[in-house]
């Protein structure tokens, strides 16, 4: 697991800019103590003396990045699918996240999402945990064993949810405080994210309370925005002092005001708010699956790509149903062609090599220099099989790239590298 000095040799594909792909058929992709030292058609003398890991005939990609997935979910995915955002909070995420409290329980259901997340080809994502600290520090504890890279937040809940669930604002704040002592300087490749559930979940002096240790500490936040009807219109009622959903994590400053953020969703983002995410530098975390489940409706993307907001994918376990976020592209794809159809024909679909680069390079780019295949960036890539998808003709690297979008499986990952240490893939 040792970060080491290799080259992989295979079909290279990764982003050239955002709109189009570079793939370099039957090239070497040199690795230098964890760093990307380029990708060749011709290997450079200098390396020559490199050991040489033969993937010739497999596409190899950079790592995904999922910029949004709640872990306890993970147990119920592909169930309770038939109800909007804030009946399906109720009705299966509060009773499934409420088993958190018992460690041996929690102990069964990470593992088996740690495993998951490995198996597939993510090699970066920032998770949602629970509001049990324990539990959170037993989940950090999985993903840094499994040499995937990973923020990682205990959740903060102090107001509208069930009693077995509901925190005290002081008893929260004291919470995350330790959880933050504990895990402090732990781990090598898992980092703590303050992540207040949403506004619906967080009083006012909870929030005032994250957004001082923001401030103090720098840390980045994690949230969702604006994602389905009945959420904006309980955030409208509850917080009628902020001019916009958006705002009301803003005046706590948990908006990327003191570290970054992340928010999920941004369907039903308003021009003021759209406004202001992109003068804070929010990413937004586009979740086109869990969109649909929850029938939230389709997030502008193609403005939000025009605009250049900070865009990455996420899988939004459980509110998707698959961890991929190789279908995420896929389905990012096919929702803004129904958004462009039936909704607003000015907003064109989006390509495959865009949803390519937001699952690499744009949701990577939230860990530093991650996602593609350049001198200087970490060396995050995966080896993919596609020899499954038969064709009776030659097909170029980006044909078998768009393919790979569309159809391949965890099972065609052979092998997969972050930072430069090679991952052992759960059978
Ligand atoms: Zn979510």
């Amino acid at each position: 697991m040792n970060a080491a000095s290799f080259i992989l040799k295979g079909d290279l594909c990764d982003s050239l800019d955002r709109e189009r792909l570079r793939t370099v058929p039957d090239g070497y992709l040199v690795c230098l103590d964890g760093l990307c030292a380029g990708a060749f058609s011709v290997l450079p003398e200098e390396y020559h003396a490199l050991p040489v890991i033969d993937c010739s005939g497999k596409l190899i990609l950079p790592g995904l990045t999922d910029l949004h997935v709640h872990a306890p979910q993970y147990a119920f995915r592909g169930l309770g699918m038939d109800q909007e955002l804030m009946e399906w909070l109720a009705a299966n995420v509060f009773p499934e996240e409420a088993r958190y409290a018992d460690l041996a329980y929690a102990r069964r259901a990470y593992r088996d999402f740690t495993q998951a997340l490995t198996r597939s080809a993510t090699t970066r994502a920032c998770v949602f945990a629970t509001v049990h600290r324990p539990a959170t520090e037993l989940l950090m504890d999985l993903l840094e064993e499994s040499g995937l890279v990973a923020f990682v937040g205990k959740v903060n809940m102090d107001r509208d949810c069930p009693d077995d669930l509901r925190e005290t604002t002081d008893g929260s704040v004291a919470e995350t405080r330790r959880w933050l002592e504990e895990t402090a300087g732990k781990y090598k490749r898992v980092r703590p994210i303050l992540t207040p559930r949403f506004i619906p979940s967080c009083t006012d002096p909870l929030l005032d309370e994250l957004g001082a240790m923001a401030a103090m500490t720098g840390l980045s936040v994690q949230s969702h925005l604006s994602e389905n009807r009945g959420e904006v219109e309980c955030v409208r009622r509850l917080r009628p002092d902020t001019a916009f959903y958006g705002d009301a994590y803003d005046r706590h400053g948990l908006f990327g005001s003191h570290g970054r953020a992340i928010m999920a969703h941004c369907v039903l983002s308003s021009d003021e708010e759209i406004a202001r995410i992109r003068e804070r530098g929010v990413y937004v975390a586009h979740c086109p699956q869990s969109n649909t489940n929850l029938a939230s409706g389709v997030a502008p993307v193609r403005r939000y790509w025009d605009e250049g907001l900070n865009l990455g994918l996420g899988s939004d376990v459980a509110g998707g149903s698959s961890l991929s976020i190789l279908r995420a592209m896929a389905d990012a794809v096919q929702v803004s062609k129904l958004r462009w159809r039936l909704q607003d024909d000015s907003l064109r679909p989006l390509t495959v090599p865009e949803a390519f680069w937001m699952g690499t390079a744009g949701g990577g780019s939230f860990f530093g220099r991650v996602g593609l295949f350049r001198p200087g960036y970490e060396f995050d890539a995966v080896v993919l099989d596609d020899s499954r998808l038969t064709a009776p003709r030659p097909l170029t690297v980006a044909q078998r790239l768009e393919r790979a979008v569309y159809l391949s499986e965890d099972r065609d990952v052979v092998r997969k590298f972050v930072q430069g240490r090679e991952v052992s893939l759960p059978s």
